[in-house]
């Protein structure tokens, strides 16, 4: 067995101001890559900028990271941190900008490259080192060295070729106050999957199950809360702590069907990232349990639940109807079945007919 994770990762209340010295390790100039509002909003950007400040480092600010960001605006953002000769990147937000981070980390230090060779198996200069400070309990981008971008020119989003794993991660539940119910939820379901697609995996070994049996459990003692949206600083710890299992999990597996299905939802339709994965969790599931009856079933008590339909009348309730037309499941089902890398960590055969039942919702 192996498993492999170089990323050092503190998580406390007042992480950043706690481990400012490893920042000034990094270099004396910083790229701070963010969105547009919310670090301003949950503090996170203020608390870097001070602990930045108090070791006499500079530090330049690129805020334009868009949701599901794309190869355009990394390479942007690439240009102006070369120029601003920085030392180090640190990504601030949700998965968005902590993918955006690892991106631009790696083009700054490749200049007069074009942005496809971010998605071909080249030799390229190693990224610059990056810092992850999350503000999402979703993605555990934090963890991972994923970087998932819109890349316009095949009209949707994919993973680059490259992986860059954090060198630090700062983890502080206390910014995941500000989102809202329904961002929580969505990033909430997004790490569930991280979990169940980890565990029921075709690269699983006990190594990458222990962090997913530990995080479905935290996940599943929070369920109720979460249904009922009641987000205490206690719920908010647990489901960043599920979350940083998930990155763990995955940074050994990769994801699978349901990721793999969920992209074509987000670029066409814009359903944000966890509630298009959620869409096809609970059939997922299903046909995985037609062929691992056991696994399927340790997940399901791993998170409470009794059986298949309570997953499913669950992740319904919580994530709502999402109307996806037949052209496009077929378009999508097409896709998904000429991607060898997606499917390959699905560990049975597949049929058409099987990966259609697997979208969860039809036209209403
Ligand atoms: P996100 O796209 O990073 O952010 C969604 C929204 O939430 C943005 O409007 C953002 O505002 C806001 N937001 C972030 N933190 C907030 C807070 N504390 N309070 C209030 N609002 C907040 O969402 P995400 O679900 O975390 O990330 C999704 C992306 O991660 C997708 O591109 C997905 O493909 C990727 N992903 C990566 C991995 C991986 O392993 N690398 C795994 C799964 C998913 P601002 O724009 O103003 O910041
Ligand atoms: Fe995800």
């Amino acid at each position: 067995m192996k498993f492999y994770l170089p990323t050092l990762v503190y998580s406390e209340k007042h992480c950043v101001e706690n481990h400012k010295k490893e920042l000034a390790d990094l270099g004396e100039k910083a790229f701070i890559v963010t969105g547009k509002h919310s670090s301003k909003v949950n503090g996170s950007l203020d608390d870097v900028i001070s602990a930045l400040s108090s070791q006499g480092m500079k530090y330049a600010i690129f805020n334009e990271i868009e949701e599901n960001p794309s190869t355009e605006t990394v390479m942007k953002a690439a240009n102006l941190g070369r120029a601003a000769e920085v030392d180090f990147v640190i990504g601030i937000g949700g998965g968005s900008p902590m993918d955006a981070a690892k991106a631009i980390a790696l083009m700054i230090n490749n200049p007069g490259r074009d942005a496809d060779v971010m998605y071909e198996k080249c030799e390229l200069h190693d990224a610059l080192p990056v810092v992850e400070i999350p503000t999402t309990a979703g993605t555990g981008s934090e963890i991972t060295p994923y970087s998932i971008l819109t890349y316009h020119k095949i009209k949707t989003k994919k993973s680059i070729a490259h992986l860059v794993f954090p060198k630090l991660t700062l983890v502080d539940a206390t910014y995941l106050k500000t989102a809202s119910a329904e961002n929580t939820i969505y990033t909430a379901v997004d790490t569930l999957a991280h979990l169940v697609e980890s565990y029921l995996n075709t690269n699983s070994n006990s190594f990458n199950r222990t962090f997913s049996m530990r995080g479905l459990e935290i996940w599943g003692s929070v369920k109720d809360d979460i249904r009922r949206k009641k987000f205490s600083e206690d719920v908010y710890e647990k489901l960043m702590e599920a979350c940083n299992y998930g990155g763990m999990a995955i940074t050994h597996t990769g994801t699978s069907l349901p990721h793999g299905l969920s992209y074509m939802l987000t670029y066409n339709l814009g359903v944000p990232h966890g509630r298009a994965v959620g869409v096809f969790l609970a059939r997922y599931v299903r046909l995985f349990a037609t062929h691992g009856p056991e696994d399927a079933r340790k997940v399901l008590n791993l998170i409470g639940f009794d059986n298949l339909d309570e997953l499913e009348e669950y992740l319904d309730f919580i994530l709502g109807h999402v109307s996806v037309s037949d052209d496009m499941k077929k378009a999508n089902v097409d896709a998904i079945l000429s991607n060898a890398a997606k499917l390959k960590n699905y560990p049975f055969e597949l049929t058409e007919d099987e990966l259609l039942k697997v979208h969860r919702y039809g036209e209403e």
